[in-house]
């Protein structure tokens, strides 16, 4: 008997329960020292002035859009491939996501398409590093600059990436990370602010937190949590707690293994699955280092979305844990119903996201375990090659 072989498995160490047990027993239950060490040890790994902890990385998104000065009226240019918390945080603000279309390699926006999204109301690019791949940052660094507004980074997919050296998170004016329990690192639920900028720091700091007053800094940089009782701005509670941060210091610590791990996991698949034509592979270039936040795999151009679906349920059906990643944006129902997109909008994205799967990814996934999927797909391709001659 075989066991479960799950999408994704959160990886909680002993260390990291007795950071738990340390917050439990203290009397700080909320925002408190962990934060603050969690926050110090994002930003030292970032290279970044300011980490602000939030209770998820959508609500991090939805503070650096507002703290960016985006409001109704206003356009954010952003990729239709992405998990839909990268452009629901846009109509939070009452602004408007304008989607171009991928790069069919990347799975990233294509920046030449971006700077032709680019209208006077535009006044920010947001960038997904889909899956964890960096590869476009630059250039939306680049056009943001040129156009004077912000390039805003959902990072929530990137922890511990990097493009020619340079941290994913360190790109944009502001950039946000998830530690929902499928990422890299989890706290259960949790999201990171970063940036070099004092006035987005501040104004995140405060937002989080009821729009409190913050009370001066004990020295420059340090994080300050704003215990005052006055409110300058409209706020949310946006808070992290103590208990939450613990898990995060305790796997920022181990940061380098689990990417380590990742990367080993990754290889292994690769090794395995790249005799089939069948398959397309993620492609990584020479300038990316990948933090592998899950394993996507397309099917070549012949297969259609309804083989893909019964791939996906003939893996499932073997106790393997697979998923289509992602339903395009545009063409979820709440969108296609607000803005009225049609399929065909965005050919790319939509030619991948129906060609997708997702395989078992985690970072104590072993080599029987990856080895087992490799040859199920296999087998499940087989069978719709049968099924179509
Ligand atoms: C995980 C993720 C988020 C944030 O998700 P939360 O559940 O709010 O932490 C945002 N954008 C993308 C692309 C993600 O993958």
């Amino acid at each position: 008997m075989i066991d479960d072989i799950p999408l994704s498995r959160p990886e909680i160490t002993q260390d990291e329960l007795a950071l738990v047990d340390l917050v439990l027993r203290s009397d700080r239950l909320a925002a408190g020292p962990m934060v603050e060490e969690f926050e110090a040890l994002i930003a030292r790994r970032t290279g970044r002035r300011h980490a602000v902890a939030v209770s998820s990385g959508t609500a991090g998104l939805h503070l650096a859009l507002l703290a960016c000065g985006i409001g109704p009226g206003d356009e954010v240019v952003t990729t239709p491939f992405s998990f839909i918390a990268s452009s629901n945080c846009i109509l939070y603000t009452g602004a408007t996501p304008v989607f171009v279309d991928i790069d069919p390699v990347s799975l990233n926006m294509d920046p030449a398409r971006v700077e032709s999204a680019i209208t006077p109301r535009t006044r920010a690019i947001l960038a997904v590093e889909v899956f964890g791949n960096p590869a476009h940052l630059d250039a939306c660094r680049a056009l943001a600059a040129k156009h004077e507004i912000p390039l805003i980074e959902d990072a929530c997919e990137g922890l511990g990436g990097a493009w020619r050296g340079r941290a994913i998170g360190s790109f944009g004016r502001v950039a946000v990370f998830g530690f929902y329990p499928n990422k890299q690192i989890t706290t259960g639920e949790g999201g990171m602010i970063v940036t070099d900028d004092d006035a987005i720091a501040d104004a995140c700091r405060s937002m989080r937190n009821q729009g409190r007053a913050l009370e001066p800094a004990a020295a420059p940089g340090a994080a300050r949590l704003g215990m005052s009782f006055r409110h300058d701005r409209l706020g949310f509670n946006y808070r992290m707690s103590d208990v939450n941060a613990a898990l995060g210091v305790g796997q920022m610590r181990r940061l380098d293994g689990i990417l380590e791990a990742r990367d080993l996991a990754a290889r292994e698949y690769m090794r395995l699955l790249m005799d089939t034509s069948d398959i397309i592979l993620p492609t990584v270039d020479g300038d990316t280092r990948m933090s592998w936040f899950v394993f996507v795999v397309r099917l070549a151009d012949e297969y259609t979305e309804e083989e893909r679906d019964r791939i996906i349920e003939g893996l499932r059906r073997h106790d393997i844990g697979a998923a289509a990643y992602f339903p395009c944006i545009h063409l979820q129902p709440f969108y296609r119903a607000r803005f009225g997109f049609e399929p065909g909008s965005f050919p790319i994205a939509e030619r991948t996201a129906l060609r997708t799967i997702a395989l078992p990814f985690f970072t104590r996934i072993s080599r029987r375990e990856i080895d087992l999927v490799s040859q199920t797909l296999k087998l499940m391709i087989g069978r719709e090659n049968i099924k179509r001659s």
